[in-house]
Formats: structure tokens, C-alpha cells, sequence
């Protein structure tokens, strides 16, 4: 067989946690078995539909590079082949017009709920041998409802859920045409899994109640059932419905707050699905794993601790250049000046060790392009005057020393012995007047990022 899978989403907002993890195991799924993955825009509902959305889902799949094989597929495109299908329907007598009004509908359902039972469609105008329908009433649109079964059930093996059975009792005759024509929801999602040939349905498990519908339209239209698996929701550590007090639920904020792509797929795909105590892996990985028995059945819990240490994890595998035109930006924003100033990628590799996100890269390196404006109060306080003549004997060597790392530090020793000083007498007062800071990387490291020229002209300064 050949695998094809789908990504269905709804673009009514921004592509969410959930629906990510969905792309990705879906995608995966068509990796690991050579197959297809398609990607199918659910735009129906246009009250709740907008452009912008698409582009979300687009964009979001983009940035975790969730690439799609086929599609994407707009159901609005679609519309002249469900007309056929219920054309279809029609004529094979598995589906059937209703002339109830929606009034109508209601009060079956009202007074089945009294007597206590399910409130369904009662079955007014669905044809059966030697039954005569009522007089099809004047200027009065029907729809069109799905001849569901009256008896028997729907089952099928969950792949997360294991075996669900459904009684076709608890089942109503789906309303699958608007009166103005319009296919319906869980209809076009049959249809479409049928054209598209989906083999495996992996989705939310807010669908369950939709899969026996789903397959019921499926067999009558004559075509096969894909293996359907359910996810469990994603939680908030609180085991709330995730939401927005427990961080971003849009994936692209992500991006935008300093995550990589490879450190929330990776924690994405843990969300739900285990290969034994594995927790770090790639993607190419991962695609070779993943299967659909390792599953969890309980819901997922979001761990946006663990996010940020995947995150410091691949920051720390990251490549540096790559990772200085992520955070460009966002210094640019702080007001950083790169012309004449350290290569955005060496201050990188200084800051990156212990950043949860770029952005903390972002916001550390900042003192690498800043003009530096130490307090007065803590210039007095580190720079005295038994210091001066140490700083002017280091200015001095800087001169003629090789402008690395390795001669600095022990340059630094030197001065410091024949000063009779410590370390932080000397570090301190250098490291204001490099950066206006007294936090700062090595200071071995910040003197031969910021290069000769620009240590000897702002300490000098000072003298
Ligand atoms: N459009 C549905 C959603 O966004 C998914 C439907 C499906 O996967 O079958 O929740």
C-alpha cells in the first residue's frame, strides 16, 4: 500500500500547537513510508475563514519545513465535485431530499428528547420500500440528508484509541446539502479523503464523533476507509485545554520569540508519541521512527521548560552565521550599530552557550554594538586610582601584542602581577569602559572580540 496522509486544517486563526504536532506526525508518517502528504485547506465555514489564516498554516508549516507533496487543496475549489457526488447520491438512492423546515426539525427533536431518547431527524422524508412521502410543500428549499443505516454499527481500530463502536441509533441522517445547495462539513471531508486517496487519517481527537459519519458516507459512495488515529488534546502543565496563559499557542510566535524550528519539532514530536527514553533526535530521525503504536492515549502536557531546553540544545548546535542573521533583526530594533563593530556571529558564539532563545543571544550581544555609557557612580567605585597606572601599562601593551585570546590572557597576568592587583581590579573598571557593563563573557574573550583598535581607543579615554 501506498501511504498517503493529510493535513486538514480549518483556516480560521493561526496554525496552534495542536495542529502543528498533527502536520508533523502526518508528514512523518508519509516520510517514513515513501508516501504522500497532502495538504488540504478546510475553508468552507466562510463566516470563519479568512486569506489570512491560509497564509498562517502556510507560513507556519514553512518555518518548520513541514513540506507538503500535494495541494494545497481549497474545498471552495471543490464545490462542482461534491454537487456531483450528491448528484450521485441522489440517483443511487443513498441520499434523499428533506422538505422539513428547520422548525420542524426542531420539534422532532423536542419531542424525542422529552419521551428520553437521542433528539435525531425522525425520517419524515427518507424513502423506504412501500413508504409514501408527504406532499413535497410549495416554495420550500430542501436539503439533501445521507441515508445513514438504521441498524448495525460502526467500528473501527483506532490506531491511538484502539477498537470504537458506534450504533448507526445514535447516528442521524446527516444533513449533507444546505438548501441552497452548499455540501456540508463531515461530507466533503469524505469525499475529499476518498479523491485525495488518504490511507491514514491522523487528527484531533475533537473528530471522533465525526469518523463514524465520516465512514458511514464513505462505504455508501463506494469508497474505502482509511485507518483513522486519534490524538489526544495537548495540555497546559495545569492539565487545562492548552491556552494562552500557558504561553504562545500560535506556532508562528515562536519564530518571533527566539525558538528554532528543529527544537519545537523535536518537541513537538514528543508531544504524544515515544520511542523509548529517547528525547533528542532530528528530524531524519524521527522519520525513521515514528509509527502509529507508540501513541499515547493520554493527553500530552505542554512543558515549555523543556521547549526552552531543546531550544538552548539546538541554539548550541546551531551555526553561528546562521544563527547572527536570526537575531539581526531584532538588534537592529534594540538600536544596534554593526558598522565598525565585531562580526555578529563571533559575539554569537560567545553568548549562545547558555541562551534559552535567540533572543537572549540577541539581548547579550547587544553590548558588542552599543556605544558604551558606564555610570559615573560605578566608574568611581572600579576604576581608583591604584588601578590608573595598571590600565595605562595595559593600554600600553596592547600595542605589541598579537591580538588573540591566547596572548591576551596571560598579558593580562602580567599586569596584574606587576600591579600587585586581582583579577576584577582590572576586569571591572575594563569591562565599564568597554560596554558599560560589569557582566560581561571572559574578559579574554570581549577584549579580542571588540579587536585592538577599539579597546585601546575607548580605554584610552580614561587615562
Ligand atoms: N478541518 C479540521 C480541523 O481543522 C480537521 C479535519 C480532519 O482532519 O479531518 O480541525
Amino acid at each position: 500500500m501506498i501511504v498517503r496522509t493529510r493535513f486538514a486544517p480549518s483556516p480560521t486563526g493561526f496554525l496552534h500547537l495542536g495542529g502543528a504536532r498533527t502536520a508533523l506526525f502526518s508528514w512523518a508518517y508519509a516520510r517514513r513510508f515513501g508516501g504522500t502528504f497532502i495538504l488540504r485547506i478546510e475553508d468552507t465555514d466562510l463566516e470563519r475563514s479568512t486569506p489570512e489564516a491560509v497564509q498562517a498554516i502556510i507560513d507556519g508549516m514553512q518555518w518548520l519545513g513541514l513540506q507538503h507533496d500535494e495541494g494545497p487543496f481549497y474545498q471552495m475549489r471543490r464545490m462542482d465535485r461534491y454537487r456531483e457526488v450528491i448528484a450521485q447520491m441522489l440517483l443511487d438512492g443513498t441520499a434523499y431530499y428533506c422538505y422539513s423546515s428547520p422548525e420542524e426539525v426542531e420539534a422532532m427533536r423536542e419531542r424525542l428528547r422529552a419521551a428520553g431518547e437521542k433528539p435525531r431527524y425522525d425520517g419524515t422524508w427518507r424513502p423506504e420500500p412501500g413508504k409514501t412521502l408527504p406532499p413535497v410543500p410549495a416554495d420550500r428549499k430542501p436539503v439533501v440528508r445521507f441515508k445513514n443505516p438504521l441498524d448495525g454499527d460502526v467500528s473501527w481500530d483506532d490506531v491511538v484509541k484502539g477498537t470504537i463502536t458506534i450504533s448507526n441509533r445514535e447516528l442521524d441522517d446527516l444533513v449533507i446539502a444546505r438548501p441552497d445547495g452548499t455540501p456540508t462539513y463531515n461530507f466533503c471531508v469524505a469525499v475529499d479523503d476518498w479523491d485525495m486517496q488518504v490511507t491514514h487519517v491522523i487528527r484531533g481527537d475533537d473528530h471522533v464523533n465525526n469518523t463514524p459519519r465520516q465512514m458511514n458516507i464513505l462505504r455508501a459512495i463506494g469508497a474505502p476507509v482509511p485507518l483513522y488515529g486519534h490524538l489526544p488534546m495537548i495540555l497546559g502543565a495545569d492539565g487545562e485545554k492548552l491556552s494562552k496563559r500557558h504561553g504562545a499557542v500560535s506556532v508562528m510566535e515562536y519564530p518571533a520569540e527566539g525558538y528554532l524550528p528543529e527544537a519545537m519539532l523535536n518537541y513537538l514530536a514528543r508531544l504524544g508519541w515515544s520511542h523509548g527514553d529517547d528525547e533528542v533526535f532530528s528530524m531524519e530521525q524521527f522519520c525513521e521512527w515514528f509509527d502509529l503504536d507508540h501513541l499515547s492515549k493520554s493527553a500530552a502536557q505542554f512543558n515549555p521548560e523543556k521547549l526552552q531546553w531543546l531550544n538552548n540544545h539546538y541554539i548550541k548546535l546551531a551555526d553561528n552565521t546562521r544563527l547572527a542573521e536570526l537575531i539581526r533583526p531584532a538588534m537592529l530594533d534594540r538600536g544596534a550599530v554593526f558598522d565598525g563593530a565585531p562580526e555578529l556571529a563571533a559575539a554569537v558564539a560567545l553568548m549562545k552557550e547558555r541562551a534559552h532563545t535567540t533572543l537572549e543571544i540577541a539581548e547579550a550581544a547587544m553590548l558588542f554594538y552599543v556605544e558604551p555609557q558606564p555610570e559615573a557612580a560605578l566608574l568611581t567605585q572600579h576604576y581608583t586610582e591604584a588601578v590608573k597606572p595598571a590600565l595605562a601599562d595595559f593600554v600600553q601593551r596592547c600595542a605589541g601584542i598579537e591580538w588573540s585570546r591566547a596572548a591576551l590572557a596571560p598579558m593580562f597576568k602580567e599586569v596584574l602581577a606587576a600591579h600587585q592587583l586581582k583579577m576584577p581590579h582590572l576586569a571591572m573598571p575594563i569591562r565599564l569602559m568597554l560596554t558599560g557593563q560589569l557582566h560581561t563573557p571572559a574578559i579574554d574573550a570581549v577584549l579580542e572580540l571588540f579587536g585592538r583598535a577599539t579597546v585601546v581607543s575607548r580605554l584610552s579615554k580614561y587615562l
